[in-house]
């Protein structure tokens, strides 16, 4: 067996100690003598993953009672309607488009009410954040969206808005459990848990309990109200079950690597040793202004597009997996999420540097 160095941006690497658990535990969870797979979703130990699950991600991001954790299904992308059904009782919200992810959102919120995009970064290809301390927030509106790391682009709010009173609801699925959070500060945190946490197929929805209730736009679908998920703790209807009972291992591995804070500071070593490597480089940079760069995703270029193919053909063979970068934009993007190890980090920007010196 061998395993590469994988930089993908989602789905993307997990930890090797609780890829290796779960493969211990395949055949037989816990003296279950069946896998969590083959499990039912009702039964007591499944009742105790999901338990364990949610008190574990509450005790690494401090999450205070008066909020619901929900694991849902359908992606991030269901959340770009989930949000304004549930949310939009005025019809009327405010958007800050920073991105491919936030664009759409806004989109799928404009089919159920007025979207107003109080501030955007496509002028410059979204290679910054805007600045969001006096925003024209609507008087009426429901709430102020944001997608707080951009996956595509490598930005990351380094401040929250402020949304003059208003909800503040948050994509965090390329920054989930990168760092710590105030969650007080937010109505709804929502992400994908493909890029930072688990297996794709599980969302994780951390919302404020007055915000759930039965209000919802008419029409809206039973599957579609958080009031339905949160009746039922997650178990309305079969909830993903084995991607919650790998996030839950994922979450132990967070606390013992020491939490969110930890976590931060590793992220911060991790992404400086590929920072300043393109900062000095005079063949590969970064394409993002510096203040609002990345822990996650980290976007480069060489500023020819034959050379970045070649590099990204070369890497691979020597072991870098998915390094190139998105479609729309091209280049190239290292997307070191909490489990990329800070050795591949290292590895990558040795890699780099020889290909500089070999080809400039
Ligand atoms: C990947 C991603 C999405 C889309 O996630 P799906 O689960 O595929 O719907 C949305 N927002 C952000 C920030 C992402 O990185």
């Amino acid at each position: 067996m061998s395993r590469v160095y994988n930089f993908s941006a989602g789905p993307a690497v997990l930890p090797e100690e609780v890829l290796r658990e779960a493969a211990e535990e395949m055949l037989d969870y816990q003296g279950t003598g069946m896998s969590v797979m083959e499990m039912s979703h009702r039964s007591k130990a499944f009742q105790e993953i999901i338990d364990t699950a949610e008190a574990d991600l509450r005790g690494l991001m401090g999450i205070p009672d008066d909020y619901e954790v929900l694991f849902l299904q359908g992606g991030a992308s269901q959340q770009f309607a989930m949000i304004p059904m549930n949310l939009m009782k005025n019809r009327a919200a405010d958007y800050i488009v920073t991105g491919q992810w936030a664009k759409k959102a806004g989109e799928e919120a404009a089919k159920y009410g007025r979207v107003n995009i109080v501030a955007s970064s496509a002028d410059k290809t979204f290679s910054y954040i805007p600045e969001v301390k006096d925003l024209p927030i609507s008087e009426d509106a429901d709430y102020v969206y944001i997608c707080e790391n951009n996956t595509i682009y490598g930005t990351k709010y380094k401040e929250l808005p402020d949304t003059k009173g208003k909800l503040l609801v948050a994509d965090v699925s390329s920054c989930f459990l990168s760092e710590p959070v105030d969650v007080t500060k937010y109505g709804v945190i929502y992400g994908g848990v493909q890029k930072n946490i688990g297996p794709a197929g599980t969302v994780i929805v951390i919302i404020r309990k007055d915000l759930i209730t039965d209000e919802v736009l008419p029409g809206t679908p039973t599957m579609l109200k958080y009031k339905t998920h949160a009746d039922a703790g997650s178990l309305y209807n079969t909830p993903p079950a084995y991607g919650i009972y790998i996030c839950g291992k994922v979450f132990k591995w967070l606390k013992s690597r020491g939490g969110l804070s930890a976590m931060k500071e590793y992220n911060e070593k991790k992404a400086k040793i590929l920072y300043d490597y393109l900062d000095a480089s005079k063949m590969f940079s970064g394409t993002v202004e510096p203040k609002y760069r990345s822990l996650m995703n980290v976007p480069f270029v060489t500023g020819d597009e034959n050379l970045d193919a070649r590099f990204v053909k070369e890497a691979k063979a020597a072991g870098f997996e998915n390094l190139k970068g998105h479609r729309s934009v091209g280049g190239m993007r290292a997307s070191i999420y909490n489990a990329m190890p800070i050795e591949g980090v290292e590895a990558l920007t040795a890699f780099m540097k020889k290909f500089e010196e070999e080809n400039l």
